[in-house]
């Protein structure tokens, strides 16, 4: 991987590399051009000295004083600092400053020396074999009486020259380090300069990506980063804005979702769940907010329910299907599923609405039940009073006897038709008053309601020689509806008689215990099995039906009991044990009126003797 390069880096070493550049060249071109002059400067002194030398010794050479010459070119060598070079036309060497002449060989080849004899000024500079070392040549013609005849030569040591350039370059380098080093700093200020603010926006721009919105970015700066910084702070301004808007529609969604009774499911094509509302998460037995991403297949477990959602994304129309989900309880769903579209219209899952209808299926059960119950129990009286009346038609009412004995039968059972009727009339009444809300309550005293019901069952229990008691507070209130509270005493009461033996006690007693009001039916008959407990108070439900509709009941007082209870907004129990008798309670929520001090009641209905 290349490595970042910060911004302050790549000013910096551009900034730096340029100037760096600019000073070595300037650097370089100076010392060049230094060295240049410092070169000519150098010769036009040695052309100088050749000039001098050559008009002192012109005539010298012409009179071929050769000493002479000797003699002047060491003084003048000396004097000048050169080494100063007589060579005659021919090339012979007839003066030299630094060796004697002729130790020399013919001069008569070197180009300087060329020049000069055609009358130019001769420059070179080449190693010198005689000295053994680098040297800058001037050779000038020397004339008399306009003829050449002789070439005067001054020479200098290149390393002098050398030595002297060479302190000028450390001069130059001294101050381009000098001015690499301002360089260097200025760069550090200008990368600083520049970046800066660059970094004061990308702060800010880190701060708006974690969602600071509300942060604003300082206006200073070039114009450019100004603009910048301003658009930033606008696009900023507009994020909040909108995400505000988002969120604050996907809280509504939310809202929505969670507070419907149906469960909404959205899988994606890949079967990912989009999102499951609280309803539908409570219905599949899995948390709504652990699911979402994540694979309906691993996380729904009713294979039935899969199916479903695997048809609604294959299906263009909508599916629409009962179904059972069982574990952890058994429900019933009403599945309806369609395909989910985004806001471009395209299909990107479905989208599956769970509607509980349990409730609505036991009720249709609980209804057709009820149905074939009634029409049962119909039945039998019915048939039976059909038999006995056919009978007696086809005899012709011959025997009177029988002709009496069947007509009890006959009306026997009508009695019994009327008694299903009137309970069924009076269930349905008291119903249909719970659901409308139509049934009075009142706040009155309960003792009243307990005595007019005992005075009903009085009769059946003397015939029994049942003694029934009555234990209540005078003033012990409760709201109710007088005549349907009694009619369930009564109820309870008959039942207690019915299924007592002869002779045996039944208590009645009504009492407040903390927030309620309590009545109890005891009676010491025959009791009940703990397996029918649960069911008994359902419609129709007997322990032995035989036996219930010997002694004329229709299977229906415990029914009426629970739904005249469930007006008052009350409960209803038993406790049971077989052979030790039973307890029916009923218990009502107590009214908030304080009731008056108790004083107690006692009354005994004397069973006949
Ligand atoms: P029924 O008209 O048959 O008495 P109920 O609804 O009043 O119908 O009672 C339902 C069943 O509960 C009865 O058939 C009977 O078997 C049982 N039961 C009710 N009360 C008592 C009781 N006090 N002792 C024993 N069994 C009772």
């Amino acid at each position: 991987m290349m490595p970042r390069k910060r911004l302050f880096w790549q000013v910096f070493w551009a900034y730096l590399v340029i100037m760096v550049a600019v000073i070595t060249g300037g650097g370089w071109y100076a010392s060049r051009e230094a060295r240049q002059f410092y070169l000519d400067r150098e010769s036009h002194e040695l052309e100088t000295v050749g000039w001098l030398c050559a008009d002192r010794l012109a005539e010298l050479v012409d009179a071929a004083r050769w000493s002479d010459v000797q003699a002047v070119c060491e003084t003048l060598g000396r004097k000048l600092g050169a080494r100063i070079t007589v060579i005659l036309p021919s090339g012979v060497v007839v003066g030299e400053s630094l060796q004697p002449p002729e130790q020399l060989d013919n001069h008569g080849d070197r180009p300087e020396v060329l020049e000069a004899l055609r009358g130019g000024v001769g420059r070179s500079q080449r190693f010198s074999d005689t000295l053994g070392e680098e040297r800058m040549y001037v050779a000038v013609p020397a004339r008399h009486d306009d003829r050449i005849i002789a070439v005067v030569r001054a020479s200098l040591s290149m390393q002098s020259l050398y030595e002297t350039l060479q302190s000028v370059y450390l001069r130059v380098a001294m101050a381009g380090l000098v001015a690499i080093a301002l360089v260097t700093a200025s760069s550090v200020l200008v990368a600083r300069k520049i970046v800066r603010p660059l970094e004061i926006i990308r702060d800010g721009a880190e701060r708006f990506a974690r969602g600071d919105l509300n942060h604003r970015l300082p206006i200073q700066g070039a114009e450019e980063v100004k603009k910048l910084a301003e658009s930033m702070n606008h696009m900023a301004l507009e994020l909040h804005s909108r995400m505000e808007t988002i969120v604050n529609r996907e809280h509504e969604h939310e809202a929505v979702l969670s507070s419907m009774d149906e469960g909404v499911l959205a899988v994606d094509y890949a079967g990912r769940i989009l999102s499951l509302n609280a309803a539908g998460a409570e219905l599949l037995g899995v948390e709504s907010d652990k699911v979402r991403g994540r694979v309906v297949h691993e996380v729904i477990r009713f294979y039935n329910l899969l199916q479903f959602v695997d048809r609604t994304l294959v299906s263009p129309a909508c599916v629409e299907e009962d179904l059972e989900l069982r574990q952890p309880e058994n429900r019933w769903i009403h599945a309806h599923g369609t395909l989910l579209h985004d806001a471009a219209g395209n299909k990107i899952g479905a989208l599956i609405v769970l509607h509980d209808v349990t409730r609505l299926r036991h009720l249709e059960n609980v209804r057709r039940d009820f149905v074939a119950n009634v029409s049962h129990e119909l039945r039998t009286p019915i048939t039976s009073i059909k038999g006995f009346v056919e009978t007696l038609l086809a005899e012709e009412l011959a025997n009177k006897e029988t002709s009496l004995r069947f007509l009890r039968i006959v009306l026997k059972q009508a009695d019994r038709l009327d008694a299903i009727i009137n309970d069924l009339l009076l269930l349905s009444r008291v119903e249909r008053g719970t659901e409308e809300h139509s049934i009075e309550l009142d706040v009155e005293p309960i003792l009243p309601v307990l005595v007019s019901a005992v005075e009903m069952c009085e009769c059946k229990a003397r015939d029994k020689q049942i003694c029934i008691e009555v234990e209540c507070a005078e003033n012990l209130l409760a709201s109710i509806n007088a005549p349907l509270l009694e009619q369930a005493v009564v109820n309870l009461l008959d039942n207690a008689i019915k299924y007592s033996s002869t002779g045996s006690r039944v208590r009645l007693a009504a009492s407040a215990e903390d927030s309620e009001v309590v009545i109890q039916v005891q009676d010491e008959g025959c009791g009940i099995e703990a397996k029918h407990l649960p069911r008994l108070f359902e419609r129709f439900y007997r322990v032995d039906k035989a036996r219930s509709r010997e002694l004329g009941g229709t299977g229906l007082g415990l029914a009426i009991v629970k739904h005249i209870v469930a007006a008052h907004r009350g409960h209803v129990g038993v406790q049971s044990a077989i052979g030790r008798g039973s307890v029916f309670f009923i218990r009502l929520p107590k009214p908030s009126l304080a009731s008056a001090p108790i004083t107690e009641f006692s009354a005994e209905v004397p069973p006949a003797r």
